[in-house]
Protein backbone atom coordinates (compact mmCIF):
# COMPACT_ATOMS: atom_id res chain seq x y z
CA UNK A 1 0.00 0.00 0.00
CA UNK A 2 1.00 3.43 -0.88
CA UNK A 3 1.32 6.01 2.46
CA UNK A 4 -0.59 8.39 2.94
CA UNK A 5 -2.07 10.78 5.25
CA UNK A 6 -5.14 10.68 7.07
CA UNK A 7 -7.59 13.47 8.33
CA UNK A 8 -10.96 13.98 9.56
CA UNK A 9 -13.05 16.73 8.78
CA UNK A 10 -16.55 18.04 10.57
CA UNK A 11 -17.49 20.50 7.61
CA UNK A 12 -17.72 20.39 4.24
CA UNK A 13 -15.51 23.18 3.69
CA UNK A 14 -12.75 22.01 5.88
CA UNK A 15 -12.92 18.59 3.73
CA UNK A 16 -12.46 20.63 0.44
CA UNK A 17 -9.30 22.43 1.93
CA UNK A 18 -7.86 19.36 2.99
CA UNK A 19 -8.33 17.30 0.02
CA UNK A 20 -7.19 20.62 -2.35
CA UNK A 21 -3.91 20.48 -0.25
CA UNK A 22 -2.75 17.20 -1.52
CA UNK A 23 -2.49 15.96 -5.00
CA UNK A 24 -4.16 12.75 -5.03
CA UNK A 25 -6.69 12.82 -2.20
CA UNK A 26 -9.51 11.30 -1.98
CA UNK A 27 -12.18 11.40 0.58
CA UNK A 28 -13.40 8.62 2.57
CA UNK A 29 -16.56 7.60 3.97
CA UNK A 30 -17.31 3.70 5.48
CA UNK A 31 -14.03 3.26 3.53
CA UNK A 32 -15.99 -0.47 2.19
CA UNK A 33 -14.97 0.22 -1.58
CA UNK A 34 -12.36 2.60 -1.23
CA UNK A 35 -10.21 0.66 1.03
CA UNK A 36 -10.47 -2.19 -0.84
CA UNK A 37 -9.13 -0.41 -4.33
CA UNK A 38 -6.05 0.67 -2.17
CA UNK A 39 -5.43 -2.76 -0.48
CA UNK A 40 -5.19 -3.56 -4.09
CA UNK A 41 -3.35 -0.70 -5.50
CA UNK A 42 -5.96 -0.05 -7.88
CA UNK A 43 -6.58 3.64 -5.77
CA UNK A 44 -3.28 5.09 -4.52
CA UNK A 45 -4.10 7.93 -3.11
CA UNK A 46 -1.54 10.67 -0.64
CA UNK A 47 -4.55 11.95 1.56
CA UNK A 48 -7.92 10.07 2.90
CA UNK A 49 -9.84 12.96 4.25
CA UNK A 50 -12.26 11.61 6.26
CA UNK A 51 -16.24 13.04 5.61
CA UNK A 52 -18.08 10.88 8.18
CA UNK A 53 -18.02 14.02 10.21
CA UNK A 54 -20.48 15.63 8.05
CA UNK A 55 -24.12 16.07 8.16
CA UNK A 56 -25.42 12.12 9.23
CA UNK A 57 -29.35 14.04 9.21
CA UNK A 58 -32.15 12.73 6.98
CA UNK A 59 -34.91 15.92 7.37
CA UNK A 60 -38.44 14.83 6.04
CA UNK A 61 -40.13 18.11 5.10
CA UNK A 62 -43.59 19.15 5.28
CA UNK A 63 -43.82 19.54 1.55
CA UNK A 64 -42.92 15.93 1.12
CA UNK A 65 -39.22 16.49 0.08
CA UNK A 66 -36.60 14.66 2.30
CA UNK A 67 -32.93 16.24 2.47
CA UNK A 68 -30.10 13.28 3.09
CA UNK A 69 -27.16 14.43 4.62
CA UNK A 70 -23.85 12.88 2.74
CA UNK A 71 -22.62 10.88 5.61
CA UNK A 72 -26.13 8.97 6.61
CA UNK A 73 -24.95 5.30 6.57
CA UNK A 74 -27.20 3.24 4.10
CA UNK A 75 -28.78 1.34 7.35
CA UNK A 76 -30.42 4.32 9.21
CA UNK A 77 -31.75 5.48 5.31
CA UNK A 78 -33.40 2.33 4.80
CA UNK A 79 -34.83 2.25 7.71
CA UNK A 80 -35.67 5.88 8.35
CA UNK A 81 -39.84 6.08 8.92
CA UNK A 82 -40.65 8.73 6.13
CA UNK A 83 -37.91 6.89 3.45
CA UNK A 84 -40.14 3.44 4.23
CA UNK A 85 -43.48 4.99 4.03
CA UNK A 86 -43.48 7.41 0.99
CA UNK A 87 -40.42 6.31 -0.95
CA UNK A 88 -40.64 2.24 -0.58
CA UNK A 89 -38.23 1.18 -3.42
CA UNK A 90 -35.76 2.77 -2.00
CA UNK A 91 -35.56 1.37 1.13
CA UNK A 92 -36.13 -1.82 -0.73
CA UNK A 93 -32.99 -0.61 -2.85
CA UNK A 94 -30.73 -0.11 0.03
CA UNK A 95 -31.59 -3.50 1.71
CA UNK A 96 -31.49 -5.42 -1.37
CA UNK A 97 -27.43 -4.57 -1.87
CA UNK A 98 -24.45 -5.61 0.29
CA UNK A 99 -24.45 -7.25 3.77
CA UNK A 100 -26.10 -5.56 7.06
CA UNK A 101 -22.31 -5.20 8.13
CA UNK A 102 -21.38 -3.13 5.04
CA UNK A 103 -24.49 -1.43 5.31
CA UNK A 104 -24.06 -0.10 8.68
CA UNK A 105 -20.66 1.41 7.71
CA UNK A 106 -21.17 2.64 4.20
CA UNK A 107 -22.29 5.96 3.55
CA UNK A 108 -24.71 8.00 1.01
CA UNK A 109 -22.10 9.62 -0.31
CA UNK A 110 -19.72 6.82 -1.10
CA UNK A 111 -22.40 4.50 -2.16
CA UNK A 112 -23.03 6.65 -5.42
CA UNK A 113 -19.45 7.33 -6.42
CA UNK A 114 -18.41 3.27 -5.71
CA UNK A 115 -16.61 1.94 -8.53
CA UNK A 116 -17.79 -0.81 -11.01
CA UNK A 117 -17.56 -4.30 -10.08
CA UNK A 118 -16.30 -5.62 -13.56
CA UNK A 119 -13.76 -8.57 -12.50
CA UNK A 120 -11.20 -6.96 -15.00
CA UNK A 121 -10.77 -3.66 -13.25
CA UNK A 122 -9.86 -5.41 -9.82
CA UNK A 123 -7.69 -7.89 -12.00
CA UNK A 124 -4.01 -6.19 -12.12
CA UNK A 125 -2.82 -8.72 -14.87
CA UNK A 126 -5.63 -7.91 -17.19
CA UNK A 127 -5.81 -5.20 -19.48
CA UNK A 128 -8.75 -2.04 -18.35
CA UNK A 129 -9.30 0.55 -20.18
CA UNK A 130 -10.81 2.32 -16.92
CA UNK A 131 -7.39 1.55 -14.84
CA UNK A 132 -5.47 2.16 -17.49
CA UNK A 133 -6.36 4.45 -19.97
CA UNK A 134 -5.63 3.14 -23.60
CA UNK A 135 -4.27 -0.78 -22.33
CA UNK A 136 -7.38 -2.73 -24.02
CA UNK A 137 -10.29 -4.40 -22.90
CA UNK A 138 -10.38 -8.22 -21.66
CA UNK A 139 -13.96 -8.30 -20.45
CA UNK A 140 -15.26 -7.84 -24.50
CA UNK A 141 -14.32 -11.77 -24.78
CA UNK A 142 -13.84 -12.37 -21.19
CA UNK A 143 -16.32 -13.30 -18.33
CA UNK A 144 -18.78 -10.43 -18.95
CA UNK A 145 -21.98 -11.89 -17.65
CA UNK A 146 -22.09 -8.69 -15.01
CA UNK A 147 -21.16 -6.31 -18.01
CA UNK A 148 -23.47 -3.49 -19.69
CA UNK A 149 -25.91 -3.85 -22.60
CA UNK A 150 -26.65 -0.33 -22.61
CA UNK A 151 -24.67 2.87 -22.91
CA UNK A 152 -21.72 0.53 -23.44
CA UNK A 153 -18.16 1.52 -25.64
CA UNK A 154 -15.89 -0.43 -27.44
CA UNK A 155 -13.62 0.78 -24.46
CA UNK A 156 -15.76 -0.26 -21.47
CA UNK A 157 -18.91 -2.19 -20.94
CA UNK A 158 -18.03 -2.12 -17.04
CA UNK A 159 -21.66 -1.59 -14.82
CA UNK A 160 -22.58 0.99 -12.18
CA UNK A 161 -23.11 -1.46 -8.76
CA UNK A 162 -25.25 0.49 -7.12
CA UNK A 163 -28.27 -0.27 -6.16
CA UNK A 164 -29.42 2.34 -4.55
CA UNK A 165 -28.48 5.02 -6.74
CA UNK A 166 -31.44 2.94 -9.32
CA UNK A 167 -33.71 4.61 -6.81
CA UNK A 168 -32.61 7.57 -6.79
CA UNK A 169 -32.74 7.91 -10.25
CA UNK A 170 -36.12 6.95 -10.44
CA UNK A 171 -36.97 9.50 -7.80
CA UNK A 172 -34.90 12.20 -9.57
CA UNK A 173 -33.13 13.29 -6.95
CA UNK A 174 -30.96 16.11 -6.92
CA UNK A 175 -27.27 16.03 -5.36
CA UNK A 176 -25.74 18.78 -3.61
CA UNK A 177 -22.06 19.38 -4.47
CA UNK A 178 -19.15 21.48 -3.00
CA UNK A 179 -16.12 22.22 -4.20
CA UNK A 180 -13.35 24.67 -4.31
CA UNK A 181 -15.69 26.79 -6.71
CA UNK A 182 -18.53 27.13 -4.60
CA UNK A 183 -21.43 25.10 -4.76
CA UNK A 184 -23.91 23.65 -7.38
CA UNK A 185 -26.50 21.42 -7.72
CA UNK A 186 -27.10 18.28 -10.02
CA UNK A 187 -29.67 15.47 -11.03
CA UNK A 188 -28.05 12.27 -9.95
CA UNK A 189 -28.59 11.18 -13.60
CA UNK A 190 -26.31 13.96 -14.80
CA UNK A 191 -23.84 12.56 -12.80
CA UNK A 192 -22.20 9.25 -13.98
CA UNK A 193 -20.68 9.43 -17.83
CA UNK A 194 -21.02 6.30 -20.20
CA UNK A 195 -17.81 5.92 -21.12
CA UNK A 196 -17.37 6.72 -24.73
CA UNK A 197 -13.35 6.61 -25.42
CA UNK A 198 -12.60 7.55 -21.92
CA UNK A 199 -14.10 4.91 -19.21
CA UNK A 200 -11.50 6.23 -16.44
CA UNK A 201 -13.12 9.56 -16.57
CA UNK A 202 -16.63 7.98 -14.46
CA UNK A 203 -18.22 11.58 -13.30
CA UNK A 204 -18.39 14.87 -13.99
CA UNK A 205 -17.82 15.85 -11.04
CA UNK A 206 -15.02 18.33 -10.42
CA UNK A 207 -11.64 17.39 -9.05
CA UNK A 208 -12.27 17.46 -4.98
CA UNK A 209 -15.62 18.51 -5.27
CA UNK A 210 -17.52 16.75 -2.50
CA UNK A 211 -21.56 15.38 -2.35
CA UNK A 212 -22.24 17.00 0.67
CA UNK A 213 -26.72 15.76 0.27
CA UNK A 214 -28.89 14.18 -1.86
CA UNK A 215 -32.54 15.61 -1.87
CA UNK A 216 -35.39 13.87 -3.09
CA UNK A 217 -38.29 15.49 -4.25
CA UNK A 218 -41.89 15.09 -3.25
CA UNK A 219 -43.15 12.38 -5.30
CA UNK A 220 -47.00 11.09 -3.97
CA UNK A 221 -47.27 8.39 -6.32
CA UNK A 222 -43.80 6.98 -5.19
CA UNK A 223 -45.81 5.58 -1.47
CA UNK A 224 -46.88 3.03 -4.59
CA UNK A 225 -43.50 1.64 -5.60
CA UNK A 226 -40.99 -1.26 -5.44
CA UNK A 227 -37.42 -2.35 -6.18
CA UNK A 228 -36.57 -5.44 -7.73
CA UNK A 229 -33.53 -7.35 -8.15
CA UNK A 230 -32.30 -10.28 -10.14
CA UNK A 231 -28.97 -12.05 -9.20
CA UNK A 232 -26.77 -15.12 -9.15
CA UNK A 233 -27.00 -15.39 -5.01
CA UNK A 234 -30.26 -14.47 -3.10
CA UNK A 235 -28.11 -11.76 -0.95
CA UNK A 236 -24.29 -10.58 -0.86
CA UNK A 237 -24.82 -10.14 -4.75
CA UNK A 238 -24.84 -7.49 -7.34
CA UNK A 239 -27.67 -7.19 -9.40
CA UNK A 240 -27.36 -8.87 -13.12
CA UNK A 241 -30.37 -6.66 -13.57
CA UNK A 242 -32.69 -4.43 -11.47
CA UNK A 243 -35.52 -2.37 -11.28
CA UNK A 244 -36.95 0.58 -9.61
CA UNK A 245 -40.23 1.70 -9.92
CA UNK A 246 -43.48 3.82 -8.74
CA UNK A 247 -46.92 3.65 -10.96
CA UNK A 248 -49.98 5.76 -10.96
CA UNK A 249 -53.03 4.35 -12.25
CA UNK A 250 -56.39 6.08 -12.54
CA UNK A 251 -59.37 5.03 -11.83
CA UNK A 252 -60.48 4.01 -15.04
CA UNK A 253 -56.97 2.49 -15.31
CA UNK A 254 -54.83 4.72 -17.35
CA UNK A 255 -51.36 5.27 -16.38
CA UNK A 256 -51.18 8.73 -14.65
CA UNK A 257 -47.79 8.94 -14.27
CA UNK A 258 -44.78 6.41 -13.86
CA UNK A 259 -41.02 6.26 -12.90
CA UNK A 260 -38.50 3.45 -14.21
CA UNK A 261 -34.77 2.90 -13.30
CA UNK A 262 -33.00 -0.28 -14.01
CA UNK A 263 -29.33 -1.37 -12.85
CA UNK A 264 -27.20 -3.96 -13.84
CA UNK A 265 -27.74 -3.23 -17.22
CA UNK A 266 -25.34 0.31 -17.75
CA UNK A 267 -21.91 2.21 -16.83
CA UNK A 268 -24.84 4.83 -14.67
CA UNK A 269 -28.03 3.71 -13.21
CA UNK A 270 -29.88 4.01 -16.14
CA UNK A 271 -33.24 5.94 -16.01
CA UNK A 272 -35.83 4.25 -18.80
CA UNK A 273 -37.36 7.67 -20.55
CA UNK A 274 -38.54 5.79 -23.28
CA UNK A 275 -40.69 3.15 -21.29
CA UNK A 276 -41.56 6.25 -18.83
CA UNK A 277 -42.65 8.35 -21.72
CA UNK A 278 -44.75 5.42 -23.86
CA UNK A 279 -46.31 4.48 -21.01
CA UNK A 280 -48.08 7.75 -19.85
CA UNK A 281 -51.61 7.83 -20.81
CA UNK A 282 -51.37 3.83 -21.57
CA UNK A 283 -53.52 0.61 -20.02
CA UNK A 284 -51.81 -0.28 -16.96
CA UNK A 285 -51.82 -3.94 -18.61
CA UNK A 286 -48.92 -6.37 -18.55
CA UNK A 287 -48.89 -5.97 -22.81
CA UNK A 288 -48.32 -2.57 -22.64
CA UNK A 289 -45.62 -2.89 -20.19
CA UNK A 290 -43.78 -5.58 -22.26
CA UNK A 291 -44.02 -3.03 -25.32
CA UNK A 292 -42.60 -0.33 -23.35
CA UNK A 293 -39.46 -2.94 -22.00
CA UNK A 294 -39.07 -3.71 -25.99
CA UNK A 295 -38.69 0.04 -26.26
CA UNK A 296 -36.14 0.76 -23.47
CA UNK A 297 -34.15 -2.29 -24.52
CA UNK A 298 -34.29 -1.72 -28.80
CA UNK A 299 -30.71 -0.63 -28.50
CA UNK A 300 -29.01 -3.26 -25.85
CA UNK A 301 -26.06 -4.83 -27.12
CA UNK A 302 -25.11 -7.98 -25.82
CA UNK A 303 -21.43 -9.20 -25.13
CA UNK A 304 -20.28 -13.07 -25.89
CA UNK A 305 -21.54 -13.67 -22.30
CA UNK A 306 -24.38 -11.62 -21.39
CA UNK A 307 -26.68 -11.59 -24.16
CA UNK A 308 -29.37 -13.18 -22.04
CA UNK A 309 -29.53 -9.84 -20.01
CA UNK A 310 -31.65 -8.46 -22.55
CA UNK A 311 -34.43 -10.45 -22.73
CA UNK A 312 -33.97 -10.78 -18.66
CA UNK A 313 -34.23 -6.87 -18.43
CA UNK A 314 -37.87 -6.93 -20.43
CA UNK A 315 -38.94 -9.61 -18.54
CA UNK A 316 -37.98 -7.55 -15.26
CA UNK A 317 -39.17 -4.27 -15.91
CA UNK A 318 -42.87 -6.02 -17.16
CA UNK A 319 -42.54 -7.75 -13.71
CA UNK A 320 -41.97 -4.83 -11.80
CA UNK A 321 -44.85 -2.78 -12.82
CA UNK A 322 -47.70 -5.74 -13.12
CA UNK A 323 -46.57 -6.28 -9.66
CA UNK A 324 -47.68 -2.35 -8.59
CA UNK A 325 -50.36 -2.42 -11.43
CA UNK A 326 -51.88 -5.12 -8.88
CA UNK A 327 -51.22 -8.17 -11.38
CA UNK A 328 -49.51 -11.28 -10.17
CA UNK A 329 -46.20 -10.99 -11.40
C1 LIG B 1 -18.80 -7.78 -0.39
C2 LIG B 1 -19.52 -6.54 -0.89
C3 LIG B 1 -20.78 -6.68 -1.46
C4 LIG B 1 -21.45 -5.56 -1.91
N1 LIG B 1 -22.68 -5.71 -2.49
C5 LIG B 1 -23.34 -4.60 -2.93
C6 LIG B 1 -24.62 -4.70 -3.56
O1 LIG B 1 -25.16 -5.79 -3.73
N2 LIG B 1 -25.21 -3.56 -3.98
C7 LIG B 1 -24.65 -2.33 -3.80
O2 LIG B 1 -25.23 -1.33 -4.19
N3 LIG B 1 -23.42 -2.21 -3.24
C8 LIG B 1 -22.78 -3.30 -2.80
N4 LIG B 1 -21.54 -3.17 -2.24
C9 LIG B 1 -20.88 -1.89 -2.29
C10 LIG B 1 -21.18 -1.00 -1.11
O3 LIG B 1 -22.53 -0.58 -1.20
C11 LIG B 1 -20.24 0.18 -1.24
O4 LIG B 1 -18.94 -0.29 -0.95
C12 LIG B 1 -20.62 1.31 -0.29
O5 LIG B 1 -21.90 1.81 -0.55
C13 LIG B 1 -19.62 2.45 -0.45
O6 LIG B 1 -19.86 3.40 0.56
P1 LIG B 1 -18.68 3.90 1.52
O7 LIG B 1 -19.22 4.99 2.35
O8 LIG B 1 -18.04 2.76 2.23
O9 LIG B 1 -17.70 4.46 0.40
P2 LIG B 1 -16.12 4.59 0.40
O10 LIG B 1 -15.51 3.27 0.12
O11 LIG B 1 -15.65 5.32 1.62
O12 LIG B 1 -15.93 5.57 -0.84
C14 LIG B 1 -16.30 5.19 -2.15
C15 LIG B 1 -15.94 6.36 -3.09
O13 LIG B 1 -16.75 7.49 -2.80
C16 LIG B 1 -15.94 8.64 -2.53
N5 LIG B 1 -16.69 9.43 -1.54
C17 LIG B 1 -17.16 8.98 -0.35
N6 LIG B 1 -17.94 9.95 0.21
C18 LIG B 1 -17.91 11.00 -0.62
C19 LIG B 1 -18.53 12.30 -0.61
N7 LIG B 1 -19.35 12.70 0.38
N8 LIG B 1 -18.30 13.14 -1.64
C20 LIG B 1 -17.50 12.77 -2.67
N9 LIG B 1 -16.89 11.55 -2.74
C21 LIG B 1 -17.11 10.68 -1.74
C22 LIG B 1 -14.63 8.08 -2.06
O14 LIG B 1 -13.55 8.99 -2.29
C23 LIG B 1 -14.51 6.84 -2.93
O15 LIG B 1 -14.01 7.20 -4.21
C24 LIG B 1 -20.85 -4.28 -1.77
C25 LIG B 1 -19.60 -4.15 -1.17
C26 LIG B 1 -18.94 -5.26 -0.72
C27 LIG B 1 -17.58 -5.09 -0.09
Amino acid sequence: MTPFTYARAQDAQTAIQLAGAAPAARYLGGGTNLVDLMRETIETPDALVDVTGLSQAIEARDDGSILIGAAVKNTALAAHRAVRQHFPLLSRAILAGASGQIRNMATVGGNILQRTRCLYFYDDAARCNKRSPGAGCDAREGFNRMNAILGASDACSATHPSDMCVALAALDATLHLAGAEGTRRIKLVELHRLPDDQPDIETILRPHELITAVELPALPFAARSTYRKVRDRASYAFALVSAAAALDVAADGTIRDVRLALGGVAPKPWRAFKAEAMLRGAPATAAAFRTAAEAELAEAVGLSGNSFKIELAKRVITATLTELAGGVA
